[in-house]
């Protein structure tokens, strides 16, 4: 979902500027836009101009000059050795687009190899003593700048093959991707027009206080990341590019959904004072870690966690839940270019399987594709006419079933190690379920004949239930699978026909509309008639406002991110359930989300 946007300022001045005057450019300004990670952040803007990669200058002392070609080189070798790689990998693709790839990838072996990109780099590093990264983002440039005039599509096309080239040897150079977040002053606030989920998952929360972005919805993954992260945001924010520099002091109000730039004094002491309370808060809530999620009439739900990052283990252990509800594998196919084996993969969950001590993990398959294009080979390959319908998720990983049997390899052999499940994301019809069911049984009897250790009994396997096409055919999915996941993301969008991820649509996107709630009471139904069990792992499962209709509609287990579980064990412990029931029914008689939302926060302030 990449538009261009008009940068048109949409600040709104706090105090009223003199008459006729626009407001002074270092007076304070509100932005506003969604607030999709509660919290506040202060600290110095750091702007990412569009398009541009991060990339550190700095000057090479003489003595240097030596060491930093020949550090230049080893990435160019590095490189080449990448993109022949891929070329081996795409030659397994079906033949037409394993000769496509293979003419891009021949193109991009030949700008690594002594073309006029690597040689304007060398010059630059010897003649004017710039780092590596700098002289590969001025070389590339330039030669952008050359092409330029030219009106000719073949050429715009190189021009991109020449950008992804110089991003491939700068990633190189900095041995990660965006890794130059690392030398921005601590606590920055990261200012950009749009971030993928990927981009987001390399901030580290103990260095970026938190980011604002002109493009994003409240329910897309740029959005469920900055939660997992707990870093406060604000996306869909107009005019925000135009509306600060790098060094402005700014403050991220996630929870209202505004960005100040240069706040006043009397503004800043306000926030100081909003952030320290928020932490306090967050110390109390801590407190619940001991005490079971369990209704005030002595119903007792099941809380799970839900994982984006495997470093977020900690944080969900020590919010004392029962399991992961929702382990997306997405984070192993993220900045890199290649897709990851299956050993990997399996070192990868055997530490998140055993670090749960005995408490279920599931592991769900590559949910990518839509709004969630991981930058590797298979991300690459599943840009469709219309990616959020098209070739994503549980079709992307049976059109590639080789992917699909390293990803059940790995989980079956982590499997061995603690109870894990396997869900499929994104499943339409039974078909697909029972196409995943043999590939399970095939890859499980190839790693019995290697000897190799794995879950037994096999694991089970379950559906999410995300799209309309499941939710009404849920009878026949509570048949050929052993457990539900609804996702309520993905529901809402597909139900509603709107985007999650985007922001000028974002005030649509409702999961209290009538029909989303009925696909959730069905589903329930369902699985209930055919006794198998269900969660829910949507971002409704971690709003304590959504808790008491939930429980009501007879759902008994939530996974949801660690930042989000206190306070919702919290509203379910104040919580009644008889008369939360008795509230879902009435709810369910009501046709218009409005009227819905009214019942659901009345009901919320008087119990
Ligand atoms: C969902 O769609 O609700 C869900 C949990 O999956 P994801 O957000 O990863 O698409
Ligand atoms: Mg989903």
């Amino acid at each position: 979902m990449k538009r261009k946007v008009e940068s048109k300022s949409a600040s709104v001045p706090a105090g009223p500027p003199p008459a006729g005057l626009p407001p002074a450019r270092d007076a304070e300004r509100i932005f506003s836009g969604l607030g999709v990670s509660a919290g506040v952040a202060i600290g110095p803007a750091h702007v990412r101009e569009t398009g541009a990669m991060e990339v550190p200058e700095y000057p090479i002392p003489a003595d240097k000059v030596e060491a930093e070609r020949t550090r230049f080189a080893d990435a160019a070798a590095h490189a080449r050795k990448q993109v022949k790689k891929l070329k081996l990998k795409a030659a397994a693709l079906p033949e037409a687009a394993a000769e496509e790839i293979g003419y891009l990838l021949d193109a991009h072996l030949q700008m690594l190899t002594n073309s006029r990109l690597i040689r304007g780099v060398e010059r630059r590093i010897l003649d004017q003593r710039q780092n590596a990264e700098a002289a590969v983002q001025a070389e590339i440039s330039d030669i952008a700048r050359g092409f330029a005039d030219m009106d000719d599509l073949y050429i715009a096309a190189r021009v991109h093959d020449i950008r992804d080239v110089g991003a491939r040897l700068v990633r190189n150079l900095t041995k990660a991707p965006y890794q130059a977040y690392s030398r921005l002053p601590e606590g920055s606030v990261i200012i950009a027009e749009e971030l993928t989920p990927a981009e987001t998952a390399l901030m580290d929360p103990r260095h970026i206080a938190g980011f604002g972005t002109v493009l994003g919805g409240a329910e897309g993954h740029t959005a469920i990341m900055a939660r997992s992260l707990g870093l406060p945001a604000v996306l869909g924010v107009a005019g925000l590019i135009a509306g600060v520099r790098s060094g402005d002091t700014v403050v991220v109000d996630g929870t209202a959904g505004q960005i100040i730039v240069n706040p006043s004094s009397a503004t800043l002491a306000e926030y100081q004072h909003r952030r320290e309370m928020l932490h306090r808060e967050q110390r109390q809530l801590a407190r619940l870690r001991r005490l079971p999620a369990v209704t005030r009439d002595g119903t007792r739900i099941t809380l799970q966690g839900n994982i984006e990052l495997a470093h977020e283990l900690k944080a969900v252990l020590e919010t004392g839940v029962e399991g992961i509800g929702l382990l997306r594998t997405e984070f192993m196919f993220m900045n890199r270019d290649d897709l990851p084996g299956e050993d990997e993969q399996y070192h990868a969950l055997k530490p998140l399987v055993e670090g749960m001590g005995g408490r279920p993990v599931t592991v769900r398959t590559l949910d990518i594709g839509g709004e969630k294009l991981a930058s590797s080979l298979g991300g690459r390959l599943t840009d469709g006419v219309n990616p959020a319908l098209g070739l994503r998720a549980i079709r992307l990983s049976l059109k590639k079933p080789r992917m699909l049997e390293t990803q059940i390899a790995a989980m079956l052999r982590a499997g061995a190690h603690g109870p894990l499940r396997i869900l499929l994301p994104m499943v339409s019809t039974v078909g697909e379920v029972h196409q995943v069911r043999k590939c399970l049984k095939k890859v499980a009897r190839r790693l019995a004949r290697r000897g190799v250790a794995i879950a037994d009994p096999l694991p089970p396997l379950g559906v999410m239930i995300e799209v309309p096409s499941a939710a009404l055919a849920a009878d026949a999915l509570a048949h050929v699978t052993d457990f539900f996941a609804i996702g309520t993301n993905d529901l809402t969008m597909y139900t509603l026909a709107i985007d999650r991820g985007d922001e000028q649509v974002a005030h649509l996107y409702n999961p209290l509309h009538p029909a989303v709630l009925r696909l959730i009471q069905f589903t329930t139904e369902a699985a209930s008639r055919a006794r198998i069990p269900l969660s829910l792992c949507g971002e409704m499962a971690g709003d304590p406002r959504y808790s008491a209709l939930l429980l009501g509609l007879g759902i008994r287990d939530l996974s949801m991110a660690a930042a989000s579980l206190p306070r919702v064990k919290q509203r379910i412990r104040s919580l009644d359930l008889v008369a939360a029931t008795r509230r879902a029914r009435l709810i369910m008689d009501q046709s218009d989300a409005g009227r819905i939302a009214t019942l659901l926060d009345d009901f919320n302030a008087l119990a």
